[in-house]
């Protein structure tokens, strides 16, 4: 038998801490709970920084108007302090770099600082953090999750809590408890970030540290290499998928290097966490499909445009966050019950900012509803989540 050891109760146990981990964290913490943020590698940050992914998406709709703010905002200024880009003046930037470049409430980041600025953001909120350590399984009794198990270089512990926040990326723990989920699909993405003679000149030439890191990226079909004909897709919940995707975008990455003179380029950084933009997320109360522009919903978390185009409104409900089955468990991030436009519109890192915190609220508000998710008054929700400066607004727009 493998040893267990409990480990004192919290109010909430946050599970995964990327961008919808640490504002859920960060929110419930600001709410007065005692919280536990669990992350199995040793940065904060997620796909937006072990991923690489550092570019911010917009939180405006690209027609003037701000979409998001709350801890949406708030990352993005931390983002912006502690990195090597400029906002936009009309968002209140100063164009350092001479003319704007662009008019979206928007900005590239550094991963590496962002995610240093990230842990001190999470603890100066009073969060409890623990690295290095996976979670595997949630505790359950009947429908309700008593905790979680955790597996870390001690061995197995058990952490008690009242509510958890799903925020793995993958709906580990969703899944584990018995809540309904469906898996994603995935075209191959590899991304680095490198740099070359020619960045660096330019990095020098304009003085713009921006211009000197760039984005080699194969097999999506967004950089417009395509997917490499006749592969699958990928769902990406296996270690032989998971093994798959990596080793055929490092074997296509090494190629497009080939040639290039190495005293010429260098990589950076290696993606740490696989490239995959949806792996499962969970089925909600409410699935928000991304069909509703313009129609305020009834019980909204905050509006948010899309990315991909100007001039389009949405509202997301609250009940994409939980499964009301499963009453003591929230769901934050891209993981949230949202498919086909919907689940584009909410996977970026602006939104999951928006849907971590609500989770982060609602969580700590349940604790005084029996940690029933579906029992928060939601008039009450809406004015903390507005308290905290969440936009919710998209009439007049
Ligand atoms: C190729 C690609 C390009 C993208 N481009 C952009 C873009 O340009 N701009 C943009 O805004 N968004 C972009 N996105 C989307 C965005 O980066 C992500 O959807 C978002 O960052 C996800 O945040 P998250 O917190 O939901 O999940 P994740 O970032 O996946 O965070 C989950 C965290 O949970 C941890 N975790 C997982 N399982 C466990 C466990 N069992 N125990 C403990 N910890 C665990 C992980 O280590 C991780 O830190 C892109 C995504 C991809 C894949």
């Amino acid at each position: 038998m493998i040893e267990t050891v409990v480990k004192k109760e919290h109010d909430i146990i946050v599970v995964g801490g990327g961008i919808g981990g640490v504002c859920a964290a960060v929110a419930a913490a600001r709410q007065g709970a005692s919280v536990l943020l669990i992350e199995k590698s040793i940065n904060l940050g997620g796909l937006a920084t072990r991923g690489l992914i550092s570019w911010y998406e917009p939180l405006c709709d690209g027609e003037g108007h701000q979409m998001i703010g709350g801890m949406g905002e708030e990352l993005i200024k931390l983002a912006v302090a502690s990195g090597l880009d400029d906002l936009p003046s009309a968002w209140g930037g100063e164009e350092k770099y001479g003319a704007p470049t662009r008019k979206r409430y928007s900005t590239h980041f550094s991963p590496t600082f962002f995610s240093l600025a990230l842990d001190r953001w999470v603890l100066d909120a009073g969060v409890e953090l623990v690295l290095d350590s996976h979670a595997t399984y949630p505790e359950m009794e009947e429908n309700l999750c008593r905790g979680i198990i955790v597996e870390d270089a001690g061995g197995r512990s058990f952490y008690p809590a009242r509510m958890v926040i799903d925020a793995t990326g993958d709906a580990t723990v969703a899944y584990r408890a018995g809540v309904p989920c469906v898996l994603g699909e995935n075209f191959l993405s590899y991304w680095v970030h490198d740099f070359t003679y020619g960045t660096a000149q330019k990095y020098v030439d304009d003085h713009n540290l921006a211009k000197f890191r760039r984005w080699n990226c194969t097999g999506s079909a967004a950089n417009g290499t395509g997917h490499p004909a006749g592969m699958k897709t990928f769902h990406g919940d296996s270690a032989e998928e998971i093994t798959e995707f990596i080793l055929t975008g490092k074997d296509l990455i090494r190629k497009k290097y080939e040639g290039m003179e190495r005293d010429e380029r260098e990589i950076m950084t290696l993606p740490e966490m696989p490239q995959f933009r949806t792996i499962r997320h969970i089925v909600g109360k409410v699935t928000f499909e991304g069909t509703e522009d313009g129609v305020v919903c009834d019980e909204s978390i905050g509006a948010t445009g899309d990315f991909r185009c100007a001039g389009t409104h949405y509202t997301i409900p609250y009940g994409t966050l939980y499964h009301p089955d499963y009453p003591n468990i929230l769901a934050a991030g891209r993981i949230i019950s949202a498919v086909g436009e919907g689940w584009e519109i909410t996977r970026v890192i602006p939104v999951c900012a928006l849907t971590g915190e609500a989770a982060g609220v609602a969580a700590a508000m349940a604790l005084a509803y029996e940690n029933n998710a579906d029992r928060v008054p939601y008039a009450n929700l809406r004015t903390r989540l507005e308290e905290n400066g969440v936009l919710f607004s998209i009439d007049g727009v």
